[in-house]
């Protein structure tokens, strides 16, 4: 493992890299994991990692995994970047396909090898369902349990979802940040493992980072437009290129664009402002209060990127484009277009398409 440590986010608070800690003694701000990046380019400057084909595994160095046998993985990760054939130099990285269909799948194969690697029997996780689901099933493939607790609005189908791979499922009243609370109050209780939006999901989700570069023949798109509900995806791109960088894989950053809904928008320009009463049928980035917000501002001040807001009807509205173009995407999954278009970004720009629209079932066209 090249992991060196854990360092808080916040107040720089340091940890050993295999503590079984989910955010910050001092602070409680969330933890990021720095590697030995010396160690990890000498792995990566051969000519057959750069010619191996790209799918999340390749990139295992830059995983905080101890033992590459314990792997829990369904073969994720490894989506195509699919070129629009309505918007000039935009490209569609299709997160649909995975095995759960969302790029959660990336983080919960990290997730669940650390619980597995720790001899967990049980996880938590708090989700509005893409999460939950892809936790749930990671789970039943590690033979172990999961209780997933969702917001009321999760969808049915997520919730269905989540059922048929045996793990139990607690609508709780209210928002996101109410299950969160709930399954951090199980935590302090019981001390069962907690999954979610912590540094190991951040750290497997920086894979479709990763790939985007290495799809591009290991050069940098200008923009990359991620939709941000807690702000994992966004700062695990960031930090991707950031460390593609660090190990002489690419050349110039990307600007990193955020899109949330106008009905839940908490990150503003230079500050979080929690939403109290979120209101968006764009259930995946309904996060209130999301728990990587200051890793978001960072990463778009630090990239040049910006962060921006759209309507339900713009989302929908891109959700049917990408559909003419063959890709069925989720209302939050659109986001991302929806986004680049109402911020009129010119050059080379890959939108994360993060979700599969068979994931709702209510009709927006
Ligand atoms: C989780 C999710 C998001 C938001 O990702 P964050 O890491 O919480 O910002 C967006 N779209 C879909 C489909 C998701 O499942
Ligand atoms: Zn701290």
């Amino acid at each position: 493992m090249h992991a060196k440590k854990l360092v808080c986010f916040k107040c720089g608070k340091e940890f050993p890299a295999n503590s079984r800690i989910f955010w910050c003694s001092k602070c409680g701000y969330s933890l990021d994991v720095e590697y030995h990046y010396s160690e990890i380019k000498n792995l990566v400057e051969r000519e057959e990692f750069l010619r191996a084909p790209v799918k999340h595994w390749k990139y295992w160095m830059f995983y905080p995994v101890q033992d590459l046998q314990k792997v829990v993985s369904m073969h994720e990760g490894g989506t195509a970047l699919i070129k629009s054939r309505h918007f000039k130099d935009y490209w569609f990285k299709f997160e649909g396909v995975n095995p759960t269909g969302s790029f959660k799948d990336r983080g919960s194969t990290i997730e669940i090898t650390k619980a597995i690697e720790n001899c967990e029997k049980e996880v938590l996780c708090a989700s509005t369902g893409n999460m939950g689901a892809s936790i749930a099933a990671y789970s039943a493939r590690a033979g172990i349990k999961a209780s997933i607790f969702v917001p009321e609005f999760a969808s049915s189908e997520k919730i269905r979802q989540i059922k048929a791979y045996g793990a139990s499922v607690t609508k709780v009243k209210g928002t996101y940040d109410h299950a969160l609370e709930l399954t951090k109050k199980i935590f302090e209780k019981k001390g069962t493992y907690l999954t979610g939006d912590y540094y190991y999901r951040a750290e497997g989700q920086k894979s479709v980072g990763f790939e985007i570069i290495d799809q591009l023949n290991w050069e940098s798109p200008e923009n990359i437009v991620c939709p941000v509900g807690n702000g994992t995806l966004l700062f695990a791109v960031f930090k991707a290129c950031k460390e593609f960088a660090k190990v002489g894989l690419l050349k110039s950053m990307p600007r990193i664009y955020g899109v949330q809904a106008t009905g839940c928008n908490p990150i503003k320009k230079a500050k979080v402002l929690p939403v109290k009463n979120p209101k968006t049928e764009a259930s995946a980035i309904d996060c209130g209060n999301p728990v990587y917000g200051l890793e978001v501002l960072k990463a778009i001040k630090e990239s040049k990127g910006q962060i921006a807001a759209v309507s339900d009807k713009e989302m929908a509205k891109s959700m049917k484009s990408l559909a003419s173009e063959g890709i069925f995407a989720e209302l939050s999954g659109a986001a991302s277009l929806a986004g680049a278009l109402k911020l009129g970004l010119k050059g080379k720009t890959a939108c994360i398409v993060s979700g599969h629209g068979l994931k709702e079932s209510k009709s927006y066209y």
